[in-house]
Protein backbone atom coordinates (compact mmCIF):
# COMPACT_ATOMS: atom_id res chain seq x y z
CA UNK A 1 0.00 0.00 0.00
CA UNK A 2 1.60 3.15 -0.63
CA UNK A 3 2.43 5.22 2.36
CA UNK A 4 -0.72 7.47 3.84
CA UNK A 5 0.87 10.51 5.39
CA UNK A 6 -2.67 12.46 6.22
CA UNK A 7 -2.50 13.13 10.02
CA UNK A 8 -5.97 11.48 10.54
CA UNK A 9 -4.83 8.28 8.87
CA UNK A 10 -1.37 8.49 11.00
CA UNK A 11 -3.39 9.20 14.10
CA UNK A 12 -5.28 5.96 13.76
CA UNK A 13 -3.02 3.86 12.49
CA UNK A 14 0.69 4.73 12.76
CA UNK A 15 2.63 2.96 15.61
CA UNK A 16 -0.33 0.69 16.49
CA UNK A 17 0.24 -2.84 18.25
CA UNK A 18 -1.95 -4.97 16.83
CA UNK A 19 -4.02 -7.50 18.72
CA UNK A 20 -2.49 -10.94 17.37
CA UNK A 21 -4.00 -13.11 19.97
CA UNK A 22 -7.56 -12.14 19.82
CA UNK A 23 -7.81 -9.60 16.66
CA UNK A 24 -9.21 -6.97 18.56
CA UNK A 25 -9.42 -2.98 16.92
CA UNK A 26 -7.62 -1.57 19.79
CA UNK A 27 -4.29 -2.23 20.93
CA UNK A 28 -3.12 -4.62 24.08
CA UNK A 29 -1.81 -3.33 27.15
CA UNK A 30 1.40 -4.43 28.33
CA UNK A 31 2.23 -3.71 31.52
CA UNK A 32 5.03 -6.15 33.08
CA UNK A 33 8.26 -4.72 34.37
CA UNK A 34 9.97 -7.96 34.06
CA UNK A 35 10.47 -9.57 31.11
CA UNK A 36 12.20 -12.61 30.32
CA UNK A 37 15.98 -11.24 29.07
CA UNK A 38 17.09 -15.46 27.69
CA UNK A 39 17.46 -15.02 24.19
CA UNK A 40 18.30 -12.87 21.38
CA UNK A 41 15.70 -9.83 21.76
CA UNK A 42 16.46 -6.68 23.58
CA UNK A 43 16.61 -6.09 27.37
CA UNK A 44 12.56 -4.94 28.32
CA UNK A 45 12.31 -2.94 30.57
CA UNK A 46 9.96 0.15 31.15
CA UNK A 47 12.16 2.82 32.35
CA UNK A 48 14.74 2.09 29.04
CA UNK A 49 11.47 3.63 27.42
CA UNK A 50 11.62 -0.20 25.34
CA UNK A 51 8.46 -1.89 26.49
CA UNK A 52 5.89 -2.68 23.34
CA UNK A 53 3.44 0.07 24.21
CA UNK A 54 6.37 2.78 24.55
CA UNK A 55 7.77 1.25 21.17
CA UNK A 56 4.32 1.44 18.94
CA UNK A 57 3.37 5.08 20.68
CA UNK A 58 6.81 6.36 19.83
CA UNK A 59 6.35 5.12 16.39
CA UNK A 60 3.24 7.20 16.11
CA UNK A 61 5.39 10.15 17.03
CA UNK A 62 7.73 9.99 14.54
CA UNK A 63 5.20 9.09 12.47
CA UNK A 64 3.23 12.44 12.86
CA UNK A 65 6.01 14.82 13.12
CA UNK A 66 7.58 13.34 10.13
CA UNK A 67 10.42 12.16 11.85
CA UNK A 68 12.47 8.84 12.33
CA UNK A 69 12.15 8.19 16.06
CA UNK A 70 10.26 8.89 19.12
CA UNK A 71 10.13 8.97 22.45
CA UNK A 72 6.94 9.18 25.11
CA UNK A 73 8.39 10.72 29.04
CA UNK A 74 6.18 10.93 32.37
CA UNK A 75 5.83 14.41 31.66
CA UNK A 76 6.98 17.51 29.19
CA UNK A 77 9.32 18.61 31.74
CA UNK A 78 10.55 15.27 32.08
CA UNK A 79 11.58 15.22 28.53
CA UNK A 80 12.64 19.18 28.10
CA UNK A 81 14.77 18.29 30.72
CA UNK A 82 16.19 15.00 29.14
CA UNK A 83 16.91 17.00 25.88
CA UNK A 84 19.13 19.74 27.73
CA UNK A 85 20.78 17.42 29.99
CA UNK A 86 21.29 14.93 26.68
CA UNK A 87 22.67 17.88 24.49
CA UNK A 88 24.89 20.15 26.13
CA UNK A 89 27.15 19.90 29.01
CA UNK A 90 29.05 21.45 31.31
CA UNK A 91 30.57 24.65 29.73
CA UNK A 92 28.36 24.49 26.98
CA UNK A 93 25.76 27.62 25.74
CA UNK A 94 22.22 27.39 24.69
CA UNK A 95 20.47 30.33 23.21
CA UNK A 96 17.35 30.58 24.23
CA UNK A 97 13.85 32.76 22.90
CA UNK A 98 12.71 34.75 26.22
CA UNK A 99 8.88 33.88 25.38
CA UNK A 100 9.10 29.80 26.47
CA UNK A 101 6.83 28.01 28.68
CA UNK A 102 7.26 29.38 32.35
CA UNK A 103 8.67 26.22 33.56
CA UNK A 104 11.05 25.68 31.06
CA UNK A 105 12.17 29.88 31.78
CA UNK A 106 12.79 28.35 35.32
CA UNK A 107 14.15 25.24 34.51
CA UNK A 108 17.06 26.86 33.04
CA UNK A 109 17.21 29.22 35.69
CA UNK A 110 17.49 26.65 38.89
CA UNK A 111 19.51 23.80 37.02
CA UNK A 112 21.84 25.34 34.63
CA UNK A 113 24.38 27.01 36.94
CA UNK A 114 24.38 24.53 38.78
CA UNK A 115 25.87 22.14 35.93
CA UNK A 116 27.71 25.34 34.70
CA UNK A 117 25.79 25.58 31.57
CA UNK A 118 25.59 29.11 29.68
CA UNK A 119 21.97 30.74 28.59
CA UNK A 120 21.06 33.79 27.20
CA UNK A 121 17.01 34.71 26.24
CA UNK A 122 16.37 36.30 23.04
CA UNK A 123 13.81 39.10 22.93
CA UNK A 124 13.42 38.55 19.32
CA UNK A 125 14.03 35.36 17.54
CA UNK A 126 15.80 37.21 14.27
CA UNK A 127 19.05 36.48 12.44
CA UNK A 128 21.01 39.42 14.58
CA UNK A 129 20.12 38.64 17.81
CA UNK A 130 21.07 34.73 17.45
CA UNK A 131 24.36 36.29 15.76
CA UNK A 132 24.76 38.40 18.63
CA UNK A 133 24.08 35.85 21.07
CA UNK A 134 26.20 33.26 18.93
CA UNK A 135 29.55 32.37 21.86
CA UNK A 136 32.34 30.04 20.96
CA UNK A 137 30.66 27.35 23.36
CA UNK A 138 26.95 27.64 21.47
CA UNK A 139 25.77 24.27 21.37
CA UNK A 140 21.62 24.67 20.89
CA UNK A 141 19.26 27.08 20.12
CA UNK A 142 15.90 26.20 21.70
CA UNK A 143 12.62 27.93 20.76
CA UNK A 144 8.79 27.81 21.34
CA UNK A 145 6.21 28.94 18.38
CA UNK A 146 3.73 29.96 18.82
CA UNK A 147 4.28 31.47 22.21
CA UNK A 148 2.91 31.11 25.51
CA UNK A 149 0.81 33.02 26.32
CA UNK A 150 1.61 35.96 23.47
CA UNK A 151 1.35 33.39 20.46
CA UNK A 152 4.14 34.96 19.34
CA UNK A 153 5.40 33.14 16.03
CA UNK A 154 9.26 32.30 15.07
CA UNK A 155 10.63 31.65 11.72
CA UNK A 156 11.66 27.76 12.56
CA UNK A 157 13.35 28.01 8.94
CA UNK A 158 15.77 30.76 9.84
CA UNK A 159 16.29 29.14 13.05
CA UNK A 160 17.22 25.38 11.37
CA UNK A 161 19.55 27.59 8.95
CA UNK A 162 21.23 29.39 11.65
CA UNK A 163 22.19 26.31 13.75
CA UNK A 164 23.17 24.33 10.84
CA UNK A 165 25.60 27.29 10.16
CA UNK A 166 26.93 26.81 13.20
CA UNK A 167 26.83 23.19 13.98
CA UNK A 168 23.94 23.90 17.31
CA UNK A 169 21.25 20.95 17.48
CA UNK A 170 17.89 22.96 17.21
CA UNK A 171 14.98 22.16 20.16
CA UNK A 172 11.21 23.53 19.80
CA UNK A 173 8.59 23.07 22.02
CA UNK A 174 6.08 22.60 19.70
CA UNK A 175 2.91 22.26 22.36
CA UNK A 176 1.12 25.04 21.31
CA UNK A 177 0.83 24.42 16.97
CA UNK A 178 0.62 20.30 17.99
CA UNK A 179 2.15 17.94 14.92
CA UNK A 180 -1.55 18.58 13.38
CA UNK A 181 -0.96 22.21 12.64
CA UNK A 182 3.20 22.24 12.18
CA UNK A 183 5.59 19.54 11.91
CA UNK A 184 9.02 21.42 12.57
CA UNK A 185 11.03 18.64 11.05
CA UNK A 186 9.97 19.60 7.55
CA UNK A 187 11.62 22.88 8.43
CA UNK A 188 15.12 21.44 9.73
CA UNK A 189 14.87 21.96 13.21
CA UNK A 190 16.64 18.56 14.70
CA UNK A 191 14.32 18.00 17.62
CA UNK A 192 10.46 18.19 18.57
CA UNK A 193 9.45 18.19 22.14
CA UNK A 194 5.73 17.97 22.80
CA UNK A 195 4.07 18.47 26.56
CA UNK A 196 1.84 15.40 25.87
CA UNK A 197 -0.39 16.68 28.72
CA UNK A 198 -1.64 19.54 26.00
CA UNK A 199 -3.50 18.65 22.78
CA UNK A 200 -2.03 14.92 22.08
CA UNK A 201 -3.98 13.66 25.44
CA UNK A 202 -6.68 16.54 24.89
CA UNK A 203 -9.15 15.39 27.79
CA UNK A 204 -7.27 17.00 30.80
CA UNK A 205 -6.32 13.74 32.44
CA UNK A 206 -2.97 12.35 31.07
CA UNK A 207 -0.13 14.10 31.85
CA UNK A 208 2.81 13.10 29.59
CA UNK A 209 5.67 14.13 27.10
CA UNK A 210 7.16 13.30 23.69
CA UNK A 211 10.22 14.08 21.93
CA UNK A 212 10.46 13.36 18.05
CA UNK A 213 13.82 13.73 16.46
CA UNK A 214 16.28 11.26 14.30
CA UNK A 215 17.50 7.99 15.01
CA UNK A 216 20.78 9.37 15.78
CA UNK A 217 19.88 12.69 17.68
CA UNK A 218 17.46 9.65 19.46
CA UNK A 219 20.29 7.21 20.19
CA UNK A 220 21.82 10.60 22.53
CA UNK A 221 18.68 11.10 24.14
CA UNK A 222 18.50 7.68 25.33
CA UNK A 223 21.56 7.18 26.60
CA UNK A 224 20.81 10.22 29.36
CA UNK A 225 17.28 9.73 29.50
CA UNK A 226 17.36 6.51 31.20
CA UNK A 227 19.87 7.90 33.63
CA UNK A 228 16.81 10.60 34.84
CA UNK A 229 14.16 8.07 34.45
CA UNK A 230 11.40 10.13 33.69
CA UNK A 231 9.32 7.43 31.68
CA UNK A 232 5.33 6.60 31.84
CA UNK A 233 3.82 4.21 32.76
CA UNK A 234 2.55 1.84 30.18
CA UNK A 235 -1.19 1.90 31.22
CA UNK A 236 -1.11 5.72 30.43
CA UNK A 237 0.84 5.48 27.48
CA UNK A 238 -1.97 3.14 26.18
CA UNK A 239 -4.13 6.11 27.18
CA UNK A 240 -2.23 8.60 25.07
CA UNK A 241 -2.09 6.43 22.49
CA UNK A 242 -5.76 5.86 22.70
CA UNK A 243 -6.28 9.56 22.71
CA UNK A 244 -4.31 10.62 19.64
CA UNK A 245 -6.49 8.61 17.60
CA UNK A 246 -8.76 11.33 17.49
CA UNK A 247 -5.71 14.41 17.79
CA UNK A 248 -6.39 15.45 14.27
CA UNK A 249 -10.55 15.63 14.11
CA UNK A 250 -9.96 17.62 17.66
CA UNK A 251 -7.25 20.13 16.61
CA UNK A 252 -8.85 21.21 13.36
CA UNK A 253 -12.11 22.04 15.37
CA UNK A 254 -10.28 23.52 17.95
CA UNK A 255 -8.67 25.63 15.34
CA UNK A 256 -11.63 26.54 13.52
CA UNK A 257 -13.52 27.68 16.90
CA UNK A 258 -10.20 29.56 17.51
CA UNK A 259 -10.30 31.75 14.40
CA UNK A 260 -14.30 32.59 15.44
CA UNK A 261 -13.69 33.59 18.52
CA UNK A 262 -10.82 35.20 17.56
CA UNK A 263 -12.48 37.26 15.27
CA UNK A 264 -15.56 37.80 17.60
CA UNK A 265 -13.69 38.91 20.18
CA UNK A 266 -10.93 41.05 17.59
CA UNK A 267 -14.22 43.46 16.79
CA UNK A 268 -15.90 43.77 20.61
CA UNK A 269 -15.73 47.23 21.87
CA UNK A 270 -14.57 45.53 25.20
CA UNK A 271 -11.39 44.11 24.11
CA UNK A 272 -8.07 46.27 23.57
CA UNK A 273 -6.00 43.12 21.64
CA UNK A 274 -6.48 39.91 20.03
CA UNK A 275 -3.30 37.55 19.44
CA UNK A 276 -3.87 34.91 17.19
CA UNK A 277 -1.75 34.13 14.49
CA UNK A 278 -4.59 33.62 11.84
CA UNK A 279 -6.14 36.92 12.27
CA UNK A 280 -4.20 39.61 9.90
CA UNK A 281 -3.16 41.83 12.41
CA UNK A 282 -0.90 39.57 13.84
CA UNK A 283 2.61 40.77 13.34
CA UNK A 284 4.13 37.32 12.01
CA UNK A 285 0.14 37.00 10.48
CA UNK A 286 2.42 35.72 7.21
CA UNK A 287 4.86 33.53 8.74
CA UNK A 288 2.04 31.93 10.43
CA UNK A 289 0.43 31.26 7.33
CA UNK A 290 3.76 29.65 5.47
CA UNK A 291 4.88 27.41 8.38
CA UNK A 292 1.18 26.68 9.72
CA UNK A 293 -1.32 24.07 8.21
CA UNK A 294 -3.84 26.27 10.88
CA UNK A 295 -3.62 28.69 13.08
CA UNK A 296 -4.45 26.43 16.25
CA UNK A 297 -6.70 26.46 19.23
CA UNK A 298 -4.87 28.88 21.55
CA UNK A 299 -5.05 32.63 21.49
CA UNK A 300 -5.01 35.49 24.13
CA UNK A 301 -6.93 38.83 24.49
CA UNK A 302 -6.79 41.81 26.56
CA UNK A 303 -9.90 43.23 28.02
CA UNK A 304 -10.43 47.29 28.28
CA UNK A 305 -9.46 48.63 31.60
CA UNK A 306 -13.10 49.26 32.64
CA UNK A 307 -14.24 45.40 32.39
CA UNK A 308 -13.42 44.15 36.22
CA UNK A 309 -11.21 40.84 35.24
CA UNK A 310 -11.59 39.24 38.65
CA UNK A 311 -15.55 39.53 37.88
CA UNK A 312 -15.54 38.08 34.25
CA UNK A 313 -14.15 35.06 35.35
CA UNK A 314 -16.19 34.04 37.65
CA UNK A 315 -18.98 35.11 35.25
CA UNK A 316 -18.20 32.33 32.86
CA UNK A 317 -20.61 29.71 32.78
CA UNK A 318 -19.13 27.17 30.00
CA UNK A 319 -15.39 28.30 29.65
CA UNK A 320 -13.57 27.14 33.13
CA UNK A 321 -10.68 29.22 33.82
CA UNK A 322 -7.78 26.86 34.67
CA UNK A 323 -4.15 26.14 34.39
CA UNK A 324 -3.67 23.62 31.60
CA UNK A 325 -4.65 23.85 28.45
CA UNK A 326 -5.84 22.33 24.92
CA UNK A 327 -8.67 19.82 26.74
CA UNK A 328 -11.81 19.08 24.45
CA UNK A 329 -13.08 22.02 27.35
CA UNK A 330 -12.82 25.59 26.86
CA UNK A 331 -10.36 27.11 29.44
CA UNK A 332 -8.87 30.39 30.53
CA UNK A 333 -6.52 31.85 32.78
CA UNK A 334 -4.71 35.16 33.43
CA UNK A 335 -1.14 34.60 33.31
CA UNK A 336 -0.64 37.92 35.77
CA UNK A 337 -2.02 35.82 38.47
CA UNK A 338 -1.17 31.79 37.80
CA UNK A 339 1.68 31.38 34.87
CA UNK A 340 3.98 34.82 35.23
CA UNK A 341 2.52 35.32 38.62
CA UNK A 342 6.39 35.05 40.03
CA UNK A 343 7.18 37.97 37.89
CA UNK A 344 7.76 41.86 39.12
CA UNK A 345 4.85 43.75 37.70
CA UNK A 346 7.53 45.60 36.15
CA UNK A 347 9.01 42.37 34.40
CA UNK A 348 5.72 41.24 33.11
CA UNK A 349 4.91 44.46 31.75
CA UNK A 350 8.33 44.21 30.09
CA UNK A 351 7.03 41.19 28.37
CA UNK A 352 3.31 42.98 27.50
CA UNK A 353 1.72 40.92 29.84
CA UNK A 354 -0.88 43.33 31.30
CA UNK A 355 -2.99 42.31 34.20
CA UNK A 356 -6.14 42.25 31.74
CA UNK A 357 -4.71 39.90 29.41
CA UNK A 358 -6.34 36.55 29.80
CA UNK A 359 -4.83 33.17 27.54
CA UNK A 360 -7.78 31.51 25.86
CA UNK A 361 -7.39 27.44 25.14
CA UNK A 362 -10.62 26.89 22.90
CA UNK A 363 -12.32 23.32 22.98
CA UNK A 364 -14.55 21.66 20.74
CA UNK A 365 -17.79 22.92 21.97
CA UNK A 366 -20.07 24.86 19.38
CA UNK A 367 -18.88 28.46 19.20
CA UNK A 368 -22.22 30.07 19.33
CA UNK A 369 -22.38 28.61 22.94
CA UNK A 370 -19.00 30.21 23.55
CA UNK A 371 -19.52 33.37 22.32
CA UNK A 372 -22.89 33.75 24.15
CA UNK A 373 -20.46 33.14 27.22
CA UNK A 374 -17.87 35.14 26.82
CA UNK A 375 -20.48 38.04 25.83
CA UNK A 376 -22.61 37.25 28.78
CA UNK A 377 -19.66 37.33 31.12
CA UNK A 378 -18.39 40.57 29.51
CA UNK A 379 -21.90 42.64 30.22
CA UNK A 380 -22.23 41.54 33.72
CA UNK A 381 -18.50 42.68 34.54
CA UNK A 382 -18.76 46.28 33.23
CA UNK A 383 -17.01 48.21 36.00
CA UNK A 384 -19.64 51.55 34.68
CA UNK A 385 -22.52 49.47 35.30
N1 LIG B 1 5.59 23.29 27.19
C1 LIG B 1 4.50 24.05 27.18
C2 LIG B 1 4.26 24.97 26.02
C3 LIG B 1 3.57 24.00 28.23
O1 LIG B 1 2.48 24.77 28.20
C4 LIG B 1 3.85 23.12 29.32
C5 LIG B 1 2.94 23.03 30.47
O2 LIG B 1 2.04 23.82 30.63
C6 LIG B 1 5.02 22.36 29.30
C7 LIG B 1 5.87 22.45 28.21
C8 LIG B 1 5.37 21.44 30.42
O3 LIG B 1 4.63 20.28 30.31
P1 LIG B 1 4.19 19.34 31.54
O4 LIG B 1 3.35 20.17 32.44
O5 LIG B 1 3.50 18.21 30.87
O6 LIG B 1 5.46 18.93 32.22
Amino acid sequence: MKENRHPNYLCVHSGQLKDEVYGGATAPIYTSTAYDYRGEGTNLYPRYFNTPNQVALGKKMAALEHTEAGMIFGSGMAAISAVFMAFLKTGDHVIMQRAIYGGTAHFAAAEFENVGIQYTLIEQVDQESLQASLKPNTKMVYMETPSNPLLEVTDMELVSAFAKANSLTSAIDNTFASPINQTPADFGIDIVIHSATKYLGGHSDICAGTVSCSQEHMDRLWKTAKNYGGSLSDQTVWLLERSIKTLALRVKRQSKNAKKLAVFLDQHPDIKKVNYPGLKSHPQHELAKKQMNAYGGMMSFELKQYINRTKFLEELEVIMPALSLAGVESTILAPSTTSHSLLTAEERKEQGISDGLLRFSVGIEEPEVLIADLETAIGKSRKKN
